[in-house]
């Protein structure tokens, strides 16, 4: 970065910049993702919440350096908590930080670091009132189904979602930390070894997918990817502009296609690579008819759903957007 420029560890994504912002070229997308740097930059969260390796630190400096950006490392405000939440993929070495424009709002965040998940700390995060309730609601009842079933209970106008708010990559926070769990997310990301939880423009889970504040904030975020890093963003709609059929979080397929009425038009499966075996691969083929000579199939899907079986499947048809 600059004249500065840090060591860019390996397998990690680099994002050029369309245009410079304060000075900067290249950004890292990784500890911040781009969607927390901008939703930080757009006044969307007033502080952001990471975990680095010691071996980031320079380009992480540099970086709150460049954006005057104030932080803490919370555990060294509450040296008798360590990893205060079980977070399974907090390693040894990797260190808590809290990032954001103005001094008080990082040290408000800090004082609430020790109740990860609690209201008071995802308000602190700046994630929207109202999701931040359904979400502490669902974590907290273990008898509920996945978040993402939970969320598309609670939506009104189900027919056609934005991309803006897929979540179907971000799975960090949809699990509950069982060894079943955590042993389901591992399989899941090795399959997908382009990363997954970056693949998102928001990075909280919506109460529902025609909540309004996180549209709001998640059109804020995405047009500033839109201005710096067009490229990027341009990826980021086509990977989450998809219809996706869900039986949970590690068992669901999403499709290069759309959906029209009861009818799913496709030119094959795409990312995220899921858990889901070869049975349910057999019924996407089973029935899946030929519909153009360019290899578009069509699918039933009151068909598909019922042949899926249980949990019973629903579909989310992230592609309100698509070809706009
Ligand atoms: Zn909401």
């Amino acid at each position: 970065m600059g004249k500065k420029d840090a060591a860019v560890p390996r397998g990690r994504e680099v994002l050029k910049l369309a245009r410079p912002l304060a000075g900067i070229k290249r950004l890292l997308n990784h500890d911040p993702f781009i969607s927390d740097l901008a939703a930080l930059l757009t006044d969307v969260k007033p502080v952001i919440y990471i975990d680095i390796e010691d071996s980031h630190w320079p380009y992480l400096s540099d970086l709150c350096e460049k954006l005057r950006l104030k932080y803490v490392f919370p555990e060294g405000l509450h040296p008798e908590v360590t990893n205060p939440h079980n977070l399974f993929h907090l390693r040894p070495g990797k260190k808590h930080i809290i990032i954001g424009k103005e001094a008080g709002k990082v040290e408000k965040a800090a004082r609430y670091w020790t109740r990860l998940g609690s209201v008071p700390w995802g308000i602190a995060l700046g994630y929207p009132e109202c999701c931040v309730k359904h979400y502490t609601g669902w974590k907290k009842d273990t008898t509920d189904p996945d978040i993402m079933r939970h969320i598309y209970m609670n939506t009104r106008r189900k027919d056609e979602l934005s991309f803006k708010l897929n979540n179907t990559w971000n799975l960090y926070s949809q699990s509950r930390n069982s060894l079943k769990e955590t042993s389901d997310f591992r399989k899941m990301d090795s399959l997908n070894p382009s990363g997954l939880q970056f693949v998102q423009v928001i990075s909280w889970h919506p109460c529902s997918y025609d909540c309004r504040k996180s549209l709001a904030a998640a059109d804020k975020i995405y047009d500033f990817m839109l201005h710096y890093v067009p490229e990027h963003a341009a990826l980021l709609k086509k990977r989450l502009s998809k219809p996706v059929v869900m039986l949970d979080k590690y068992h669901f397929v999403a499709f290069n296609g759309f959906i029209d009425g009861r009818t799913l038009y496709h030119a094959g499966t795409a990312e995220p690579r899921t858990l889901i075996g070869d049975g349910v691969n057999a019924i996407i083929a089973r029935l899946s008819k030929p519909h153009t000579r360019e290899g578009v199939s069509r699918i039933d899907i009151p068909a598909l759903i019922s042949a899926l079986g249980e949990p019973k499947a629903f579909t989310l048809n992230f592609t309100a957007e698509k070809g706009k």
